[in-house]
C-alpha cells in the first residue's frame, strides 16, 4: 500500500480533525493527548475510550470535554458516570461503547492504541465506518490481517501506521509506486538483553524485562521487544499493512534506535526515516498526514550522535522472532494463534508465574497443539485465538506444579 493523497480534509482545512481516541489512557494515549495539546486549534478530542482506569479516564474528559467517552470494563460504568455527573460529556461502555465510539459520524480519525487483541473489534468497526484509523493496536493485523486489508478496501477506510518501523516505512513510501518497491528493512533495537548469554535467561526477572534501552512503552509491548516478539509481531504487521510478501520483509537490529525504518528500491536506492526515539513524531504524522505540522519535539544532535551500528538478529537466541516468521509463512490461524499465546503467556510472566524462557515455549506449543483451520472468517480466527489461550493457561498450571 502506498500512502494515497486523498480523502484528506483539504475540502475543509479551517475545520480542527475530530479524534476518538480508544486506549486513551496507555502509552500512546496519553502521548496522542500531549500532541493535541500542542495543536488544540487544528486538534479535536471528540470521543475518549479505556479499559479500567475511570480515574484517568475522568480526569482526561474533565480537560478536554469530549463529546462522549466509553469505560470497556463494565464494572467502572457506575464510578466513571459519577465522576463526570454534571459535565456534558456522555458517558458509555462496553463493547458496543467502544465500536460506537470507533464509526460515529462526527469523528474524523479514529486513535487505535488498545493493547492486544481487544482491540479488534474496535478496529474493525472504524474501518468499516470507513475512517482513517490511525493505528497503534498492531495485534489486529497480525490476528485477522487478510481481513483488516479487505474490510480497509471495501469501505475506503485508510490505515495510517502510529508504529515508529511502520511510520519510517509508510514516510519513506510516499509519492513512490508499489512496483518500484523491492523490499523494507525493519529495525529492531535488540532489547534489553541484546549482549545477555542466553544460558542466563532463564533467570531474567519481571523488572530487568521491563527496563527498555530505548523507548518507554505499556508493559506488555516492553515484554515483547525484550523476546524480539515485538519485531515478529511488526513483521507481520509489516505485511498486512503495505501488501508485501513476507520475503521482502527483512529485519535488521540497530541499538541505537536512530534510524526507525528503510526501504530499499528496485534501482539500488534506498530510503529511511530517521529521528530520536520519541512516539510522539509518529504518533503526530498519523494525526496531520499528510501534511507535517511545526512542533518541539527533540531533534537528533548530529555532534554528539556517533556512529549507527547494525546487526544480524540472533534467531537462536530470540525464538519468538523466528516463531513469528514461521506463522506468518503457515498463514491461517497461525499468526492468530501466535498473537494470542504471546499475549496469554507475557500476562503470566508480567503476573510472575512463568520465567521469560517459557514465553516461546509456550507459543510453539500453541502452534504446534491447534489445528490450523480456516482463517478467512472471524469467527475461526477468534476459536484460534481462545483455543491459544487454554493451552497457554493449561501448560503453564503443568510448568508451575
Ligand atoms: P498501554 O498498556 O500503555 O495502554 C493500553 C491502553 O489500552 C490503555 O488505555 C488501556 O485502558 C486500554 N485497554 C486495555 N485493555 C482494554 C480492553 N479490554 N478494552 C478497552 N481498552 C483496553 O499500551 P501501549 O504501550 O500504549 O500500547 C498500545 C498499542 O500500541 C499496543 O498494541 C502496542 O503494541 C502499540 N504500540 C505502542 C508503542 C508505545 O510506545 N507504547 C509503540 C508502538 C506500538
Ligand atoms: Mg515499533
Amino acid at each position: 500500500m502506498i500512502p494515497s493523497l486523498r480523502q484528506f480534509d483539504a475540502a475543509q482545512p479551517d475545520r480542527p480533525r475530530r479524534l476518538a481516541v480508544l486506549g486513551s489512557t496507555g502509552s500512546v494515549g496519553t502521548q496522542t493527548l500531549g500532541i493535541v495539546r500542542l495543536f488544540s486549534d487544528r486538534l479535536k478530542i471528540q470521543a475518549l475510550a479505556a479499559g479500567s482506569n475511570w480515574e484517568l479516564l475522568a480526569e482526561q474528559a474533565r480537560a478536554f470535554q469530549p463529546e462522549v467517552v466509553c469505560i470497556a470494563d463494565e464494572a467502572r460504568y457506575t464510578s466513571l458516570k459519577d465522576a463526570l455527573a454534571g459535565t456534558p460529556t456522555r458517558v458509555v461502555s462496553g463493547m458496543e461503547g467502544l465500536c460506537e465510539i470507533a464509526s460515529a459520524a462526527d469523528v474524523d480519525v479514529v486513535v487505535a492504541a488498545i493493547v492486544g487483541a481487544a482491540g479488534l473489534r474496535s478496529t474493525l468497526a472504524a474501518v468499516e465506518a470507513g475512517k482513517m484509523v490511525a493505528l497503534a493496536n498492531k495485534e489486529t493485523l497480525v490476528l485477522a490481517g487478510a481481513l483488516v486489508e479487505r474490510f480497509v478496501r471495501e469501505h475506503g477506510a485508510m490505515l495510517i501506521p502510529v508504529d515508529s518501523e511502520h511510520s519510517a516505512i509508510f514516510q519513506c513510501l510516499v509519492g513512490e509506486d508499489a512496483e518500484a518497491v523491492e523490499s523494507i528493512t525493519l529495525t529492531a533495537s535488540g532489547g534489553p538483553f541484546r549482549n545477555r548469554p542466553s544460558d542466563t535467561f532463564g533467570a531474567i526477572t519481571k523488572a530487568e524485562a521491563l527496563n527498555h534501552p530505548n523507548w518507554s512503552m505499556g508493559p506488555k509491548i516492553t515484554i515483547d521487544s525484550a523476546t524480539l516478539m515485538n519485531k515478529g509481531l511488526e513483521v507481520i504487521e509489516a505485511r498486512w499493512l503495505f501488501s508485501l510478501a513476507p520475503d521482502r520483509i527483512n529485519v535488521v537490529v540497530h541499538p541505537q534506535s536512530i534510524l526507525h525504518s528503510f526501504v530499499t528500491f528496485v534501482d539500488g536506492s534506498v530510503k529511511a526515516q530517521l529521528g530520536v526515539p520519541d512516539m510522539k513524531v509518529p504518533i503526530q504524522y498519523a494525526l496531520t498526514f499528510p501534511y507535517r505540522w511545526s512542533a518541539p519535539h527533540e531533534r537528533i544532535d548530529w555532534t554528539v550522535l556517533g556512529s549507527l551500528d547494525f546487526e544480524e538478529p540472533d534467531f537462536e537466541r530470540f525464538p519468538c522472532l523466528q516463531l513469528a516468521f514461521e506463522a506468518l509463512q503457515q498463514g491461517g490461524t497461525a499468526p492468530a494463534v501466535l498473537n494470542a499465546a504471546n499475549e496469554a503467556a507475557v500476562e503470566l510472566f508480567l503476573a510472575e508465574r512463568i520465567r521469560f524462557t517459557d514465553i516461546p515455549r509456550l507459543i510453539e506449543r500453541a502452534l504446534s497443539q491447534i489445528l490450523n483451520e480456516g482463517g478467512d472468517d472471524l469467527e475461526s480466527l477468534l476459536a484460534a485465538d481462545q483455543a491459544a489461550r487454554n493451552t497457554v493457561r493449561e501448560h503453564a498450571n503443568v510448568l508451575v506444579s
